[in-house]
């Protein structure tokens, strides 16, 4: 089965939930965006998913990449798909204008990259790193390196990458082994191995430009010794066109779980030509402009995919024949029922739809605040969404990849034996998702990001700029009697996780092993609670939109429903992750080596 674009659920989100065409308002755009104009580009950006990029989905997890004698080919289909990807301007959506970029928000790009991720996410990834790459070079790079690259990134006729992870160096960048020389002409001479490179070598584009961690020979040893370079691989001519081969290599592509048709290639540089990006020493922080990015992305590949597993697991359930409803026939004519008549079957497709909403709206929200960080003409207003961003990523990455893969599992099991063979596509979706946990940082990394640098470090301060907007709505909404029911819910898990972070801030002060044994029960406290604030969005425009006499009421009591399911049978785990919590580092720690 296809993948449909959920333009509804999207366009539903966008403007009635968070009022977008408000909200860019206040921004500093390029160009008004209207409802109308935004609907037009997401329903081609849908067309693309629908199209363009899911015809190719299966066929490319079965043939995978090609590798010969160091040239890698992606799937038949991909090359003539990118090129019509390419030709549509999708290339350089939110690129900056001054080098051919459309200036578009990370919001409409965040919707059209989970459509994407959702239809083929190995295909979506060569497009992901490519906009990042350039973001980081647009941030950091001299002028004259944005003048040069820039502008063949966002036609999509060059591709980007990242370059951080050696064999033994993965979580722990600081240990990198590759070296950076300078050579006479102010440019770098780069060796060493790079290993998991995503779109590291391939053939959709005439240009791939590496973005390299390395160290100078006499760079301060760990992470504060790491630079960034720009790695090619052809140097440029006179002209700025391509010309002579780098020395850059594809020493081979790994073989893995999933996402088969994205190349994830060794590279070997052996004394490459670099250009150094930003100022020396300070690599991995000018790098993070790119992760936050990135990482948004991976949480988006999660929700993608959980909705592609969605539509195929509904869709089954009420076709696939089998026992009774528990309360009687409900279509006695019929040798059996179908299958969502069961309780159980119910409670796994209400699981992934309301976990699906709700990340959606997360990651909306974090895009608006990575847009607002940017683009907003008051400085004070545009600091505190950096704040509240840097709070918001760690999460959202890890617990949108986290229930995106639940909801590929559970999509699995409502198929039976028929989601795990390969026909349906459900099994791909697991294998695909599966990588989003752990690629641009593990989620266990993020959570300690979350406990512990944004939590601990800052004493709690991050979380509350969260808690104000928190209380801002409960506030604005109180005296709403159709809402009583959900705020107070929203109130107490809410309390509930500031107390959480006193009780964390306080353990983690005494014992740090504190701090790495509640991490992750603490992100996924606050990973709840946030989708409790967002189904507080989406109930609160849904009863407005009821009461506005808008007709679909089918579609809107079915949101209520979801809703509904979600504090009922997902919130109340937020009392075991406190319980969790409190149990404190004593039964994770006490184990010996030899134990394990
Ligand atoms: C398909 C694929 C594509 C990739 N694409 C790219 C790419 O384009 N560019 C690139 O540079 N890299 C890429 N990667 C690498 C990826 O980002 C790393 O695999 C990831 O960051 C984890 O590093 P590692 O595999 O070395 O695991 P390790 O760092 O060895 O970690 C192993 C486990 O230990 C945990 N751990 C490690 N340190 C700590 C700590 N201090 N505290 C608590 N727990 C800890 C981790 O959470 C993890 O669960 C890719 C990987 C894959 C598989």
């Amino acid at each position: 089965m296809s993948y449909r674009a959920p333009l509804k659920d999207i366009q539903f989100l966008l403007h009635k939930v968070f009022n977008a065409e408000e909200n860019f308002a206040s921004m500093t755009l390029s160009e008004e965006l209207s409802e109308d104009l935004i609907k037009a580009i997401l329903e081609e950006a849908g067309k693309i998913a629908e199209e363009l990029l899911s015809p190719i989905n299966q066929a490319g997890d079965k043939e995978g990449c090609g590798f010969d004698g160091g040239k890698v080919s992606t799937p038949q289909g991909f090359k003539d798909a990118y090129k019509d990807y390419v030709k549509g301007g999708w290339s350089g959506l939110t690129g900056d204008l001054d080098y051919g970029g459309q200036g578009m928000p990370k919001v409409i790009s965040a919707l059209i990259e989970e459509m994407f991720f959702g239809a083929n996410s190995s295909f979506c990834l060569y497009t992901v790193l490519t906009t990042g790459a350039a973001l980081t070079i647009n941030e950091h790079a001299s002028e004259e390196l944005k003048e040069t690259y820039l502008p063949k990134l966002y036609q999509g006729i060059w591709s980007g990458t990242m370059c951080l992870t050696e064999s033994h160096a993965g979580t722990d960048l600081g240990m990198i082994h590759t070296k950076a020389v300078p050579a006479k002409d102010g440019s770098y001479s780069l060796s060493g191995t790079k290993i998991f490179i995503t779109a590291g070598e391939h053939d959709l584009t005439e240009n791939i430009v590496h973005l390299v961690l390395a160290k100078l020979p006499d760079a301060p040893f760990g992470p504060k010794g790491i630079s960034l370079f720009l790695v090619p691989k052809y140097l440029l001519n006179a002209e700025g066109g391509i010309g002579a081969k780098n020395n850059v290599s594809c020493g081979s592509l790994e073989n893995k779980m999933g996402i088969k048709a994205s190349a994830t290639c060794v590279l070997n540089f052996d004394d490459a030509t670099g250009f150094l990006v930003g100022d020396l020493n300070n690599g991995l922080s000018n790098l993070f402009t790119m992760m936050n990015y990135e990482r948004l992305s991976m949480g988006l590949q999660g929700n993608g995919l959980a909705e592609s597993s969605y539509q195929i697991a509904s869709a089954y359930a009420s076709q696939r024949l089998q026992g009774r409803a528990p309360s009687g026939p409900e279509y006695a004519e019929k040798a059996a029922d179908p299958i969502l008549v069961h309780p159980d079957v119910r409670r796994m497709l209400l699981t992934m739809r309301s976990n699906i909403l709700a990340g959606r709206a997360l990651s909306l929200y974090s895009a608006f605040h990575l847009d607002i960080s940017r683009m907003h003409p008051n400085k004070k207003i545009r600091a505190r969404s950096e704040r509240l961003i840097s709070l918001l990523i760690p999460v959202q990455k890890a617990y949108c990849s986290d229930k995106g893969f639940e909801a590929c599992v559970l999509g699995q099991q409502v198929l039976g034996g028929h989601g795990y063979v390969s026909e349906w596509g459900l099994e791909q979706n697991v294998r695909d998702s599966r990588i989003a946990q752990i690629y641009e940082g593990a989620n266990g990394i993020q959570a300690l990001d979350l406990a512990g640098r944004k939590t601990l470090r800052t004493k709690g301060a991050q979380l509350n700029l969260l808690i104000e907007e928190m209380d801002k709505f409960i506030s604005a909404n109180n005296s709403k009697k159709e809402m009583k029911f959900y705020l107070s819910k929203f109130s107490d898990v809410k309390s509930l996780l500031v107390e959480m972070t006193t009780l964390v801030i306080k353990n983690g002060s005494n014992n740090p092993d504190e701090i790495g044994a509640a991490s992750y029960s603490y992100m996924e406290l606050m990973g709840l609670t946030l989708y409790c604030f967002m189904w507080q969005k989406i109930i609160l425009a849904t009863i407005e939109a009821e009461k506005s006499g808008q007709d679909d009421k089918a579609y809107y009591d079915g949101l209520i429903g979801v809703g509904n399911f979600f504090f009922d049978k997902l919130l109340p785990r937020s009392i075991s992750l406190a319980e969790e919590i409190r149990a404190g580092a004593k039964s994770v720690m006490n184990a010996t080596f030899e134990q394990f």
